[in-house]
């Protein structure tokens, strides 16, 4: 099957379905940069793709960067003097900020304020913090339980380990007819929250399962990694690779009911900038295209001068743009199974571009070819044919002369992808067109 037969007969509903179950899954478990949750993720992932784990050890250098050491955790409370939990790490892996070093002590109220964060803006909800290049520690709570707190002497517990170990990514590959490659790549180092980061780990995962079974023009390599550090250590490890890289998306963000969003990579206008600006003009909805600035997910890194590579991130609100965004608040209230469908159909359409973009050559340009005796053309309505279908054909007839992909045809035309492909589908056939070579 190819990836315009499987966009044509996929059940987007039940695609929502199977990303929210499979989010359900892996919302709770307690993940970091490092660590045994982020193995954990990897683990459930591979019931969808067969990916590859790899484990890069603590000191490793990558560029300007090293492989942090590894951090687990177990438990971590806050008790009172009367031995009662006030902060439990086992009702939200949030109350612990990420990367906490270990701690046992006792401490009046005032000095462990020093270690508490809130949101006072949100006074119900527990934000989000990491730690990870300064050794600390710190507790994460609602604004409202923060305010209960009484003058006391509290017992604060941090069970974790912070050591020498391994960053571990996974990678999987799937081969298609050349060694070009598309890059899907997402963050997998947030602990429970949904949006960002367990919905891209979701569609990446489901867009990998679908992709595997199919026929395909180019090579896909999909990374689930640690933002940041991640993307650092995977170029760091494969620059002689890099260069296979034709095209590429960084996935988050995708389950939120925000507008789709649209970040161009650095250069602006490559292949995948013109094509997701493509798919999102003629999806019907609400949209917005974002030009590339250095801040915001792996594309940082994708992005830098030193690869430069075209890699832009589909997503729908970006990062810092909702209020739930790094807070308890981005749970399952805010993310929902039809806004994962869509994003995913927004997903495969860009794919089906990138698969599909080719230039063809119009084996008979001198004047319009007679359409009617091949099939193509009908004067009488209801047939097959639309008036769009009729002008696709001619567009696609006309700019086919080596020097215009399908994809500028429906750029200049103003008709979306699917139908100029189509057209030239129709032409391929009664001879009208032939390949150019890729
Ligand atoms: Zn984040």
């Amino acid at each position: 099957m190819e990836i315009h037969e499987l966009k044509m007969s996929i059940d987007l509903n039940m695609a929502g379905q199977e990303m929210n179950k499979l989010i359900h899954k892996l919302y709770p478990i307690c993940r970091s940069i490092t660590g045994n949750g982020f193995r954990q993720t990897l683990r459930i992932v591979r019931e969808y793709i067969p990916l590859t784990m790899h484990e890069i050890p603590t000191g490793t250098r990558v560029f300007d960067w090293t492989v942090p050491k590894e951090w687990n955790i177990n438990d971590a409370y806050v008790k009172d003097s009367k031995g009662e939990r006030k902060i439990n790490f086992r009702e939200s892996n949030l109350h612990v900020m990420g990367y906490s070093v270990p701690v046992q002590s006792r401490m009046s109220l005032s000095e462990l304020k020093k270690h508490l964060h809130t949101l006072p803006d949100h006074p119900d909800w527990i934000p989000y913090r990491t730690s990870y290049y300064k050794e600390d520690w710190g507790f994460c709570l609602s604004h409202n339980k923060f305010r209960n707190l009484k003058e006391d002497t509290y017992e604060v517990f941090i069970d974790s380990t912070l050591e020498d170990g391994y960053l571990t990514y996974g990678e999987y590959f799937v081969k298609g007819q050349t060694t070009q490659e598309i890059l899907l790549s997402c963050h997998a180092c947030h602990p429970s929250l949904c949006n960002d980061n367990v919905a891209g780990i979701a569609l990446t995962s489901l867009l990998g399962k679908y992709l595997s079974a199919l026929s395909l023009r180019y090579s896909y390599r999909i990374l689930f990694i640690p933002g940041t550090i991640g993307s650092i250590t995977w170029l760091s490890l494969n620059e002689a690779i890099v260069s296979n890289i034709k095209h590429g998306l960084v996935v988050t963000c995708v389950g939120d009911p925000g507008m789709a969003t649209y970040k161009r990579s650095r250069i602006g206008n490559a292949e995948i900038d013109i094509a997701a600006e493509h798919v999102l003009k003629h999806s019907g909805n609400s949209y917005k295209v974002v030009g590339f600035s250095p801040y915001g997910y792996d594309e940082r890194q994708y992005c830098s001068p030193g690869f430069n590579l075209p890699v832009g991130c589909l997503q729908r609100t970006p990062h810092g743009e909702y209020p739930e965004y790094h807070t308890s608040a981005d749970n399952f209230d805010f993310v929902k199974p039809e806004y994962l469908a869509d994003s995913f159909s927004k997903y495969l359409s860009v794919l089906n571009i990138l698969e599909n973009n080719k230039s063809y050559l119009n084996t008979n340009p001198k004047c319009e070819p007679q359409l009617g005796k091949r099939g193509l053309y009908t004067t009488t309505g209801g047939k097959s044919h639309t008036v769009a279908d009729q002008m696709a054909l001619l567009w696609t007839l006309n700019l086919s002369d080596g020097r215009h992909t399908l994809l500028d045809i429906a750029k200049k035309s103003e008709i979306c992808f699917d139908k100029i492909h189509e057209a030239s589908r129709s032409l391929l056939k009664t001879g009208l067109l032939e390949e150019q070579g890729l």
